[in-house]
């Protein structure tokens, strides 16, 4: 990135009072110049602890809508205002309004890769980190889970509650591919596997643990092996050589997201420059919503 531009970022940070967020999946360049990195639950708590005047998000859409619902004093830009994700497109609020109709007695828990709107109807919101928790706190046996099958698939597996799960997916995780785990596992037979959630059922029968971007970062710290196959999208790969330098890790397959590619350190300039358009969350949905999302950051 040259000078002018990473110079003229931290100027406009001061000058602005503004903090940049970057999830673990965005491009290294993008990363290195965020305040922040983390997966949802963190950046979530970060943007409702810090208060700042400005929060520059660097992820996609639902991210910084989540941001605002628990910051909404502060502006929120999305760097890249395109950038959006397919499994929140997945499920609507009125599909979550049908299913209710369907399980009457069941609670709704939302992954938070989800619109405001859908947030509005859900009990809770809970990112891969803390799922199961969130449904075993649900006040009810069944529990309706959106909008990713693979995410609630596998939390079916860790609880004793009924699980309505809802057929939606993210194009990045369903699209992997099994081979490439398999040829690295061959190439690397000492290394651990570790896979996230949304990731197809195969890939999580041929992992060692299971576990969120935060839950990874953790494992490897605490983990003896100095190998690491990973199945998330290929940011995190970046974000892992950086914490651990004397750690080696490979990508388990081609899981990468669009989306997550669109931020560029031009992009963050220009929403610190001009403040962009700040995410607006409709008033009918925002109160409904921001509770769903409290309850997560208040869970595990
Ligand atoms: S990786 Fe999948 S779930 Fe995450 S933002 Fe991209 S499309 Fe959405």
């Amino acid at each position: 990135m040259p000078n002018r531009i990473k110079e003229e970022i931290e100027r406009l940070k001061k000058e602005r009072g503004a903090i940049i967020l970057a999830h673990s999946y965005q491009p290294g360049l993008i990363q290195d110049i965020a305040d922040f990195v983390g997966d949802s639950l963190e950046l979530s708590r970060i943007a409702a602890s810090e208060s700042a005047e400005l929060v520059i998000f660097c992820g996609v859409k639902f991210m910084a809508e989540t941001a605002k619902l628990l910051s909404p004093e502060s502006t929120v830009v999305l760097a890249a205002p395109d950038a959006d994700c397919s499994l929140a497109a997945c499920m609507t609020g009125a599909d979550l309004r049908e299913m209710k109709k369907k399980y009457p007695g069941a609670e709704a828990v939302t992954y938070v890769n989800s619109t405001v709107d859908l947030k509005s109807e859900t009990w809770a919101c809970c990112t891969s980190a803390n799922s199961v928790e969130v449904v075993e706190a649900a006040p009810s046996d069944e529990v309706i889970f959106g909008p990713d099958r693979n995410l609630g698939t596998w939390v079916a597996t860790q609880t004793k509650k009924t699980l309505h799960i809802w057929p939606g997916g993210c194009h990045a995780h369903s699209g992997a591919d099994i081979r490439h785990l398999r040829e690295k596992k061959a190439e690397w037979p000492d290394a651990e596997v570790l896979v996230h959630p949304e990731s197809p059922s195969v890939f999580l029968w041929e992992a060692d643990k299971v576990l969120g971007t935060g839950g990874m970062i953790r494992h490897v710290e605490n983990s003896k092996s100095m190998k690491f196959i990973i199945g998330t999208e290929e940011g995190m790969i970046y974000r892992l050589e950086t914490l651990f330098p004397h750690k080696q890790f490979a990508a388990a397959g081609n899981i990468i997201c669009d989306d997550m590619t669109l931020t560029t350190p031009e992009l963050v300039l220009k929403a610190l420059e001009s403040r962009g358009d700040g995410i607006e969350i409709p008033s009918d949905l925002a109160e409904k919503a921001a509770a769903a999302v409290r309850r997560m950051t208040e869970i595990g």
